[in-house]
């Protein structure tokens, strides 16, 4: 019977004149390994060599490190190969083939292993090698860099403490002294012989055998090193960080070796087919004559800016053009690229999309699209949605910044660049600002009671909390500047210190905070608002300002593309219209208690809470209403017609009272009561857990007068706006907080709508609105097909649905939250980015089951969700109507809503 043959696995893939891979291949021969056989294909100067595939290494690991069966003579077969294309033999004393062994996996992990060179060299090949290239020097150089990086990556010779110095560059150092040389490359060659035979000594001491002299044994040592390399401690956390499975193991890459060290028409370098900090369609890069590859790397030798090249290497600088351009043809994208020049010939040796910064990348993508090399879809899918928020925060001028004094770093929490003196409270910032200095408002933390204080400061700077604090939160929804956390600063609020080691800084001290790095200052380094940002606020014209032309366009495409709408979570005018010039398409949370912060309404506001009946209550009211009406006003005014989602008050009362003795005398000296009274009314109104406390509709369920009152205010602005000379229309959509039961929204929506038909039939006028419910807590997503019989919309509040559903305070989360990061109980911060297996089931359910109760239900999101493209692209999945985000980020949203479409 004839035997059936087993369909062989191919484990080598060839490079060079034949290639076996291609860029598809990536899984299997690693992106490096991938782009090389690519690189061959289209016929760009790659030096030949194979790659043993990922399955290799998944069956050195699976087979207690053996190799497949067969595997040494293929390798052989496959060297065979390359000694052909180079005419040179592995091995062989006259004419030696030398080889790289690189490793390379399917995302690129930089720094997991070294990579091997040279290797190939013994006593004997490198004095063949020595003869043939008429290069002694250049020989001995080669191979005593070899044994070093055998030694060090194969052999393990390294530093066996901290402390102690690499005992290889030990030995050097002390050669280049007894010799009396300062620079590696002073070394004679009879000096580069003893250094050998030094290096060979400390490698018998350490691992008591010699350095292996058979090129086998050598090439087989290094391919091992580069499979065990995949399961270090570096590569293993690694790949935790970033999400790689362990399971997709490394490729081998063997490639013959090239010189870029064979004298002043040698050379080796990296560049950028287009400059990654702007995005110019220029090469940028650099490059060392004279030198091997990781010498550009290891930083002994300061490389030069690529354009020299044009003058120093002109044929060359040439032949690289011309290469980039092919790269960039074919891979339809910007190319990070190395190469080496041997003796004025150039050589490929990797190729791979470059990063970039957001301005680089819009730069980029719209550029290839105008040059036909991908499509507008295409572009939209190379720009990190959040980049995009890179063009519109003010920056620190670059030169400053690399003079400056860093003096703490915290998280990034609201972008963008700002400096001024610091201050320590609220009041004070306010009264500097008002005297027209710039202030950065520094706290432990933030709470409601700052907000007239971060409103007048250039940027807010707190000690504790995340990125999702308060202090963030509002600072990223007014687009102020804001670090977070910065744990390493302690402030004296007595004294009026900000203390760091033994640097004190007293109010009026300047600093300068880069929201987008988490970097603390000393001093004020200089600050430019962004292009675009100027166009936006009129004032630059938009034809001056290419970055704004560039901004414009890829909002355009995303416009075209995406499904869902983006609104904008403001609370006063101004902010309305800075997010209708960023795009929003309405107002997806307008929160009412921000507007009792303001002016004297503080003060009117605590008297209404601190009024002994309804009666007293009600003259509280009655004054705070006008003040209200106005601002509703001035926003349905700056929406223009656009759907507004105002809130009813939400937070519970006490946080609107003094906390502090003395602005409690104060509150007591204008009310006419004792502080005894104050202080009285401020304790019953302490609750144990005011996050599940008396808030939200519970408030206006108790206290109907506010909700009335609110209402009122609400419709007698539209009525004002639509019935002025200038007729503005309005769509007014009243949103009841924190709904549990349905019963509790009917009880609301009663009061609601009985006090807008009285004011429309006052008024005369017929004014469109709509009346739904926050989703913030379990039990109303739910309940939701019976909420949905009274609500006409949903609009969740995932950030305190997150809360409630995980049971876990925003707040008090820090202490082990990142813990839970670190050993991967949470992939991310559940108040950052959607818990989608849980919280998103909630929403899931809650979207279907209203939908039951009412067809027509209208649904939307508007925690800080609604800004982060990861969730934009759930919440455009499960079919929501909107994303309501902060102004800033309202380009991001609208961004990663289209490519939300586009990857689905
Ligand atoms: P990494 O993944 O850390 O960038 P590489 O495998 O790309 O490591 O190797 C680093 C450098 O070593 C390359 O940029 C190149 O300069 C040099 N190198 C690698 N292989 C060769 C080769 N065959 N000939 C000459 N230089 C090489
Ligand atoms: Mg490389
Ligand atoms: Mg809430």
């Amino acid at each position: 019977m004839p035997q059936k043959k087993a369909n062989k696995i191919k484990y080598l893939y060839a490079f060079g004149k034949q290639t076996d891979g291609s860029a598809r291949d990536r899984e299997l021969l690693g992106g490096k390994g991938a782009n090389l056989a690519e690189m061959a294909r289209i016929g760009l100067p790659v030096p030949p060599g194979f790659t043993l595939t990922t399955d290799v290494c998944s069956h050195y690991y699976a087979q207690a490190h053996q190799y497949p069966r067969g595997l040494e003579k293929e390798v052989q077969a496959q060297i065979k190969k390359v000694e052909a294309q180079t005419d040179k033999r592995f091995g062989d004393v006259a004419n030696p083939l030398l080889v790289s062994v690189r490793s390379g996996a399917r995302e690129s992990m930089p720094g997991m292993m070294d990579t091997i060179l040279n290797l190939g060299l013994n006593d004997k090949t490198v004095e063949g090698l020595a003869v043939r290239t008429q290069n002694p020097r250049f020989a001995y150089d080669a191979y005593r860099r070899f044994i070093q990086m055998y030694g060090d990556v194969v052999l393990g010779v390294r530093p066996r403490n901290e402390r102690e110095e690499d005992p290889f560059d030990q030995l050097l150092e002390q050669l280049k002294s007894t010799e009396g040389v300062s620079s590696d490359s002073g070394l004679s060659t009879e000096a580069l012989k003893r250094l050998i035979l030094s290096y060979k000594k400390l490698v018998k001491e350490r691992t008591k055998k010699a350095f292996p002299q058979d090129v086998y044994t050598q090439l087989w040592g290094a391919i091992g090193a580069v499979f065990i390399s995949w399961n270090n401690e570096r590569a293993r956390l690694y790949r935790q960080k970033y999400n790689i499975p362990a399971d997709w193991g490394t490729a081998v890459n063997v490639q013959a070796m090239v010189f870029g060290n064979m004298g002043n028409t040698s050379a080796t370098g990296v560049a950028f087919t287009r400059n990654p900090a702007n995005g110019a369609h220029e090469l940028y890069g650099e490059y060392l004559i004279n030198a091997q590859g990781e010498d550009v790397v290891a930083g002994v030798r300061t490389p030069s800016p690529i354009q020299d090249m044009k003058h120093g290497m002109p044929d060359t600088y040439a032949s690289i053009e011309k290469v980039a351009k092919k790269l960039e043809a074919h891979f339809k994208d910007m190319q990070d690229f190395e190469f080496t020049v041997e003796a004025g010939k150039l050589y490929m040796l990797q190729t791979r999309s470059g990063k970039r910064t957001g301005l680089a990348a819009v730069r980029i993508a719209t550029s290839m699209v105008k040059s036909r090399l991908i499509s507008e879809k295409e572009a939209l899918k190379r720009i990190p949605a959040d980049s995009i928020g890179s063009l519109l925060v003010p920056v620190f001028d670059a030169e400053s910044r690399r003079h400056a004094k860093r003096i703490a770093k915290g998280l990034p929490a609201g972008p963008g660049a700002a400096s001024g003196v610091v201050v320590f409270s609220a009041h004070v910032a306010e009264k500097l600002a008002a005297q027209g200095e710039k202030v950065i408002l520094c706290r432990r933390e933030t709470s409601p009671e700052d907000l007239r204080g971060m409103m007048a400061a250039e940027g807010i700077l707190t000690l504790l909390g995340g990125v999702s604090s308060h202090a963030a939160l509002v600072a990223r929804q007014m687009g102020k500047v804001c670090i977070a956390g910065a744990g390493s600063l302690s402030i004296d609020y007595e004294k009026g210190q900000l203390i760091t080691g033994d640097l004190v800084l007293n109010e009026g001290d300047a600093i300068s905070i880069d929201g987008n790095t988490g970097d603390v200052f000393l001093g004020s380094l200089k600050t430019a608002p962004s292009e675009v940002t100027r166009v936006l606020s009129g004032l630059l014209k938009p034809e001056k300002s290419d970055v704004f032309q560039l901004f414009n366009t890829v909002m355009g495409w995303a416009d075209k593309t995406r499904r869902l709408k983006v609104r904008t979570n403001v609370d006063t005018p101004d902010q309305a219209q800075q997010a209708v010039s960023l795009g929003a398409e309405g107002i997806g949370l307008c929160r009412t208690e921000h507007m009792f912060f303001e002016g004297e309404r503080i003060t009117i506001m605590r008297q209404m809470i601190l009024a002994a009946d309804a009666k007293e209550r009600e003259a509280s009211l009655k004054q705070l209403l006008p003040l209200q009406r106005k601002d509703f006003a001035g926003i349905f005014r700056a929406m223009g017609g656009r759907p507004v989602t105002i809130r009813l008050l939400d937070p519970p009362l006490h946080e609107f009272l003094p906390k502090d003795d003395a602005s409690r005398k104060e509150l007591a000296q204008v009310l006419g009561v004792t502080p005894g009274v104050i202080a009285e009314r401020v304790r019953s109104l302490e609750e144990n857990n005011p996050m599940l406390g008396h808030r939200g509709c519970r408030l206006g369920i108790t206290y109907p007068e506010i909700t009335q009152m609110q209402v009122q205010a609400i419709f007698e602005a539209a009525a004002q706006v639509m019935l002025a000379k200038k007729s503005v229309p309005v769509l007014v959509e009243i949103m009841v907080p924190l709904v549990a039961f349905s019963k509790e929204l009917d009880h609301q929506v009663a009061i609601i709508r009985s006090t807008a038909e009285s004011v429309m039939q006052r008024k005369k006028v017929n004014i469109q609105y709509s009346v739904g419910t926050m989703v913030e807590v379990p039990r109303a997503a739910l309940d939701a097909e019976s909420i949905a019989h009274t609500a006409e919309f949903f609009s969740f509040g995932t950030n305190d649905l997150t809360q409630t559903g995980l049971g876990m305070s925003r707040d008090d989360s820090s202490s082990f939250l990142s813990r839970y990061r670190d050993i991967e109980i949470v992939d991310q911060n559940p108040f950052a980015t959607l818990d989608q297996s849980g919280v998103g089931q909630l929403v899931e359910f809650a979207c279907e089951r209203g939908r039951r109760g009412r067809k027509a239900l209208k649904l939307g999101i508007c925690g800080e969700h609604g800004g982060d493209p990861e969730s934009i692209k759930f919440f455009n999945n499960i079919g929501l109507d909107y994303v309501s985000c902060s102004p800033l980020r309202i380009p991001i949203a609208r961004l990663a809503a289209a490519q939300a479409v586009l990857n689905n």
